[in-house]
C-alpha cells in the first residue's frame, strides 16, 4: 500500500500487485486490457503468469514514452529484421555484415544451429569465415526432417559458391550427431574439407553455454568429421 501515491488514478491496479493474489486471482483481472498485455508476455518463454503480471504493472508505473519505446522496438522487430539471403543469419538488411565483410573468408562456413551459436562463436574472436544457419536440427521425435531446416541452402551454396572447408558446429546432442551425420553424407562428395570443432566441447552440450575458451580452443583445433566416426 506505501508505494500507492494518492490521488493515483490506478489504485486497484496497485493493490493487485501489492497484495496478494486471493483479493484478484492471476486468472480474474479487473481489465480486459490488462489481461490480454499479461497473455501476450506469459507467452515468452520462462515467465509465467505471475511474472508477467509483474512485468505489465512495472511498465504501466512507467512513463508513456518507455511503452511506445518498447511498441516501438516490437514493431521493428517485426518490420526490419531479415533473414540473411546467404546464410540465414538475422540481419537489417537482405546480406548480413559477417557475408557482406570483405575481410571474413567467404570460402570457410560454419554450420550452427541457430543465431545464438554465432553469438557465441563469435564472441570468441577467433573465427574469420562465414555462417550457415540451419534454423534447428533433425528431430525425428519433434518431426523435424532435413527439408525443414537450411540443409538443401547450404548444398546449394556448395554447388554456387567456392567454398573450401564446411565446419559442422552443432551440438553434440543426439540431434546435433544425427544432423552432423546427415550433413556429411549429403555433402561428402563436394570438393570440401569437412571438419567438426574438436571435443572440447563434452557431450550433451550446448553450443551457446560453451564458455569462450573452450569454444575457440574448438573452432581453432577443429579436426577432420571423418576422424570422429571412427570412435
Ligand atoms: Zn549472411
Amino acid at each position: 500500500m506505501n508505494n500507492i501515491k494518492e490521488g493515483c488514478m490506478k489504485p486497484k491496479l496497485l493493490n493487485f500487485e501489492s497484495e496478494s493474489t486471493e483479493i484478484y486471482p492471476v486468472e480474474k483481472f479487473p481489465s480486459k486490457t490488462l489481461e490480454k498485455a499479461v497473455e501476450v508476455f506469459s507467452s515468452l518463454p520462462g515467465v509465467g503468469k505471475k511474472t508477467a503480471l509483474r512485468y505489465v504493472l512495472h511498465l504501466l508505473k512507467e512513463d508513456s514514452g518507455t511503452i511506445e519505446n518498447f511498441s516501438e522496438v516490437l514493431q521493428n522487430l517485426s518490420n526490419n529484421i531479415q533473414h540473411c539471403k546467404n546464410c540465414f543469419n538475422i540481419s537489417d538488411n537482405p546480406v548480413c555484415e559477417v557475408c557482406a565483410n570483405p575481410k571474413r573468408e567467404q570460402e570457410v562456413i560454419c554450420v550452427v544451429q541457430d543465431i545464438r551459436d554465432v553469438l557465441a562463436i563469435e564472441s570468441t574472436m577467433q573465427y574469420k569465415g562465414v555462417y550457415h544457419v540451419l534454423g534447428g536440427l533433425i528431430s525425428p521425435i519433434d518431426s523435424v526432417g532435413p527439408n525443414d531446416i537450411k540443409i538443401n541452402e547450404l548444398i546449394h551454396r556448395l554447388q554456387t559458391s567456392n567454398i573450401n572447408e564446411v565446419i559442422m558446429a552443432l551440438s553434440t546432442t543426439m540431434e546435433g550427431d544425427t544432423t552432423n551425420f546427415y550433413l556429411f553424407k549429403k555433402i561428402k562428395d563436394f570438393p570440401v574439407k569437412i571438419t567438426t570443432l574438436a571435443r572440447g566441447v563434452a557431450f550433451g552440450d550446448e553450443l551457446e553455454y560453451t564458455d569462450e575458451i573452450t569454444l575457440a580452443r574448438s573452432i581453432t583445433n577443429r579436426v577432420p568429421y571423418e576422424n570422429t566416426l571412427a570412435r
